[in-house]
This record gives C-alpha cells, structure tokens and sequence, in this order.
C-alpha cells in the first residue's frame, strides 16, 4: 500500500509486495512532520530504487539514496538530511 509508508529496513526491498534484497537505500523525510533529525529510510531492489525515490521527490521531500550494503551493519544508520529546495514555494 501505497499511502503507508513505515516499512523497517530489514534488508528488503521496501515496496509494498516486493520480497527482492535490497541493494539501495533511501533516506528521506516530510519537511512538514519530521525535524531536520527525524530520517526515514527505505531499502529499495534495483527495479523498485526508481520508482521509490520518484515517489519521494514528486512530494518534494528530500531524498538521497546511496548503495545498501546488506553486510554492513553500518548502513542502518541514517545519516541527518538537510533541506533540499523545495518544488512549489511552500514555506512553512
Ligand atoms: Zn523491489
């Protein structure tokens, strides 16, 4: 389902349905609700990696995805985004 994002990484692909290993990752908040501290991240397979981040950046949230590294414990960490200028002119 679409509108409920909120999957855990757990090494797998984040879209909804979708049970691929996850090779990306993508960290990614809503300015409106989440703090500059508060990231989000989804895992993403190589078909799905696409069209997450597309979702992502059609609502102008930032978004940045990087390589997942299943091995690596590391890359559980989200890393603070900062603001990426926003499509639309809202400000808050
Ligand atoms: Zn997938």
């Amino acid at each position: 389902m679409i509108g409920s994002p909120g999957a855990a990484p757990d090494g797998g692909c984040s879209r909804a349905g979708c049970r691929e290993a996850a090779s990306w990752r993508i960290d990614w908040r809503n300015p409106k609700i989440h703090g500059a501290d508060r990231v989000k991240t989804w895992l993403a397979c190589d078909e799905h990696v696409d069209y997450l981040r597309e979702f992502l950046a059609a609502r102008s949230f930032p978004v940045r995805v990087s390589a997942f590294d299943a091995a690596s414990t590391d890359a559980a960490a989200p890393l603070p985004l900062g603001d990426l200028p926003a499509a639309g002119g809202e400000r808050a």
